[in-house]
């Protein structure tokens, strides 16, 4: 049986906290607080510190913690031939649960230049261990855009497969060791999830050598998610309906949330062969977990899922929290993963 090696075995979903010399922070869309060759100086060094705070917190699998974009789908798009980012229109996202002012599809889209490289590079110089990195996956960009192009969500969706599998191909050759896609679209749309959305992801994973990953979730903290789910009620069946078609796709790694949630943990089973990054942390609640929670987390999934298949996360990314908590929640999950026995020393 495949043996999910340490190295992988904690990790985090994605996004962290900027630090406050760099971005409005508690923001899910923040402004810059630098400009020019400044702005991306600071990017450098709060992607070195997210690298640090993490490793310090027992991270074995760290993030560039997203410190180089101003959101985890508008940041890839800013670079990208065909999207016309001040062309800005107000629509409802996630079936009309929140509005965004989101940048418009207004030519074929392509890829001039690698778009995250320099981050990556830069995790990768100060990452002692694994290093992973998330990508917006086809659905939920298309999900979070104007299309005033393809006026086609498949065709869309596809577009940009094929820029998200170039970008891949040179995070691999980064020395990049996990790529995530980030598919919270998927807990949404169950009938584009199968019709199309897992061939979107098989596509942009087309080739790539490294270890793949899909992170579905129900949102960062804000108050319009956390609205949404008080009325999916007692217990969440989204994924019981995408865990299925996510089992066929080419992914290693399914990642979810579980702390806090009413995510029955026997839909974990559905998972069948694949590894599953088990959201231990509650990005939702500024309460900090004890070790001991996050390792009663850990325990709950693993009545479902081997353990030898579990890896320890957070929820979602943690961009909108307060710094500090955010960290202290990090310490938490190291703590906790190593009190499950599931990481090293
Ligand atoms: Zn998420």
């Amino acid at each position: 049986m495949f043996q999910t090696m340490l190295r992988y075995r904690t990790t985090v979903a994605g996004s962290l906290p900027k630090p406050a010399w760099l971005a409005e922070t508690e923001k899910i869309w923040p402004a810059w607080r630098l400009a020019g060759d400044e702005l991306a100086a600071g990017k450098h060094d709060a992607t070195i510190l997210a690298v640090a705070e993490q490793t310090r917190a027992g991270i074995a699998c760290c993030s560039d913690g997203e410190q180089s974009r101003v959101h985890f789908v508008h940041g890839f798009l800013e670079a990208l031939d065909g999207i016309d980012p001040t062309k800005r229109v107000r629509r409802g996202i996630r079936d009309n649960r929140y509005e965004a002012d989101c940048p418009s599809i207004v030519g074929g889209i392509r890829r001039a230049r690698p778009v995250h490289l320099n981050e990556a590079r830069t995790a990768r110089a100060f990452a002692p261990n694994a290093l992973k990195f998330t990508l917006p996956g086809p659905m939920t960009i298309v999900d979070t855009l104007y299309d005033d192009h393809y006026r086609d969500r498949k065709a869309a969706a596809f577009a940009f497969a094929a820029v998200l599998n170039a970008e891949m191909r040179d995070l691999a050759d980064a020395g990049v060791d996990t790529i995530q896609l980030d598919e919270p679209a998927f807990n949404v749309f169950f009938d584009e999830v199968e019709a199309w959305g897992i061939d979107a992801i098989d596509r942009a994973f087309d080739g790539i050598a490294v270890r793949k990953a899909v992170h579905v979730c129900y949102g960062y903290g804000i108050e319009a998610n956390i609205a949404w789910k008080r009325q999916l009620g007692e217990h969440w069946d989204q994924y019981e309906q995408i865990f299925p078609f996510l089992s066929r796709s080419s992914a290693d790694e399914i990642s979810i949330e579980l702390a806090g949630s009413h995510v029955p943990p026997r839909v974990l089973a559905g998972l069948r062969e694949k590894d599953v990054a088990v959201g231990v942390i509650d990005v939702a609640s500024n309460a900090i977990e004890t070790p001991e929670e996050v390792a009663a987390t850990i325990a709950r999934a693993a009545e479902f899922v081997p353990r030898e298949r579990i890896i320890a996360s957070t929820n979602c990314g943690m961009a909108p929290m307060p710094r500090a908590i955010a960290y202290a929640k990090l310490a938490a999950l190291g703590a906790g993963a190593r009190l499950a026995g599931i990481s090293g020393s």
